[in-house]
């Protein structure tokens, strides 16, 4: 089955890794959504979301990586999913997944969201947390992949 793990991911981080890792094993084919969003204004752009996305999962099978602009079912649609992946790190997160999942089955009555529990030692993790250690200098290298350590580094001069 196909999967759409839509999200930000900016900048991705353990946890996204290891969702799309799950979702490839138990799914077979995760097409990675990352968001274009005009409204919020990412910490780095579209193009090096992706390059990270793409340098950092070169070890799972069967992944694309595609960046999108409005609906997630939309672009479900256009990547043929039926499956919309999310994680949920805490009960904080639930009320606002439940709510996008309601919103996109009333979109589209075709398309299913599959949660996956966060491992527990990657359910602190968040991108914007994630930032405010990196610039300050805090060590961040056990938090993300390496090569978005490195950017984030070289973004803030550490
Ligand atoms: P969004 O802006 O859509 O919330 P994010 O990039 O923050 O995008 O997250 C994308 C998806 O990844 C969401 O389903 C979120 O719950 C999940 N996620 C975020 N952080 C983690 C983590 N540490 N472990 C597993 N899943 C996570």
């Amino acid at each position: 089955m196909r999967v759409l793990y839509p999200g930000s991911f900016d900048p991705l981080t353990n946890g996204h890794l290891d969702l799309i890792e799950r979702g490839s094993d138990l799914f077979g084919e995760v097409v990675v959504a990352v968001l274009r969003n005009n409204e919020k204004v990412a910490t780095f752009s579209i193009e090096k979301r992706v390059d990270q996305i793409r340098k950092s999962t070169l070890h799972v099978p069967n992944v694309e990586i595609v960046s999108f602009e409005g609906l997630t079912v939309d672009c479900a649609e256009r990547e043929n999913c039926s499956l919309i992946l999310r994680g949920l790190r805490a009960l904080s997160d639930f009320e606002y997944e439940l709510q996008l999942a309601h919103t996109n089955r009333s979109l589209a009555i075709n398309t299913e969201t599959v949660f996956l529990a966060t491992k527990a030692h990657h359910s602190f993790l968040s991108s914007s947390v994630i930032k405010e250690v990196a610039k300050f200098g805090g060590t961040i290298d056990h938090m993300v992949p390496k090569i978005v350590a490195k950017d984030l580094k070289l973004l803030f001069n550490k």
